[in-house]
């Protein structure tokens, strides 16, 4: 990776964060490193400092960036941040000597197509949903590499990366997987059985070669697309396609990382 010396932060603004910034800056610039409230081509590593949540807002709002991010956990869960406030100096060392790994993580694209043939594209680290308005059911006839699969009913389906699979996903009963994994989780979101609707009540995995299209029964109803929680409502949709996508982010990991022990850690 190019090393140019700049490093930008990115902060939720909460007086932890703010706190820590300033703590950060500091040890950085002491190390000979140019810190910067904003991101350029010269930016070496963008350090995200608060929770997932800002974590994900500084991978959308600097727009998939390509160089490498770190988080330092101010948030409540922070399941992607890597280094909490106190251990400041080791990564600052860690980091100098190049003693760390690039983790590459996949992102899913949903393309939606409306009935005059209009598109737009929504990406996501961890999630895409499809749902309805409100409380109502959706009605969502559901393809895979363009063989009908079901009629889906009830509330959405989400589909997840890997790295998404602890996030939403594990809260609506869908399974964890190993970020090494390039898939896709295709998981129910309250699915109706009764004699008058049928879906699979479970998840279902896809290769990253496959994809997933999406067809409204009611086109003229509202459907939302959410990436990351960012949503967006739709009337009008002809299908949706959701994919894995090219863009990946990659997160910066250091010797003591390891996936299931921060599982363990964070959930158990
Ligand atoms: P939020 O509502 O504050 O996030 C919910 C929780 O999910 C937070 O504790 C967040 O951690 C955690 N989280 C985010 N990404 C994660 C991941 N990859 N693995 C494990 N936990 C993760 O909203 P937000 O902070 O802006 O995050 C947006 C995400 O919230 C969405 O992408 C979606 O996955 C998730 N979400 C979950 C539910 C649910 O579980 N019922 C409902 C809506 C959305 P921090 O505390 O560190 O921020
Ligand atoms: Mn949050």
């Amino acid at each position: 990776m190019k090393k140019t010396g700049s490093i930008n932060i990115f902060t939720n603004h909460t007086e932890i964060s703010e706190k820590t910034r300033a703590h950060l800056a500091g040890k950085l610039t002491d190390a000979g490193y140019k810190v910067t409230d904003s991101f350029s081509h010269e930016t070496e590593l963008i350090i995200c400092v608060g929770g997932d949540g800002t974590f994900l807002e500084a991978v959308h709002t600097l727009d998939f960036p390509q160089c490498p991010i770190i988080g330092v956990n101010t948030g409540h869960l922070g399941f992607f941040q890597e280094i909490s406030p106190e251990s400041m100096d080791s990564f600052i060392s860690d980091y100098g000597k190049g003693e760390y790994s690039i983790q590459t993580l996949n992102t899913v694209l949903a393309t939606v197509t409306d009935r005059h043939g209009r598109q737009s594209r929504h990406l996501g680290l961890n999630e895409i949903v499809i749902k309805g308005r409100h409380s109502y059911s959706v009605h969502l006839y559901i393809s895979i590499d363009g063989v009908p699969i079901e009629k889906f009913s009830g509330d959405g389906i989400l589909v997840a990366t890997s790295a998404g699979s602890t996030a939403y996903n594990y809260s609506l009963g869908g399974s964890i997987a190993d970020p090494r994994l390039k898939l896709l989780q295709v998981t129910p979101m309250a699915p109706m059985n009764t004699t008058a609707y049928r879906s699979f009540t479970s998840s279902i995995l896809l290769p990253a070669d496959l994809s997933l299209g999406v067809v409204p029964e009611h086109q003229e109803n509202c459907i939302f697309i959410t990436n990351d929680g960012i949503e967006t409502g739709y009337t009008d949709v002809k299908d949706i396609k959701v994919e894995v996508s090219d863009t990946s982010v990659r997160l910066l990991r250091f010797k003591n990382y390891d996936f299931w022990n921060k599982v363990k850690t964070k959930f158990l």
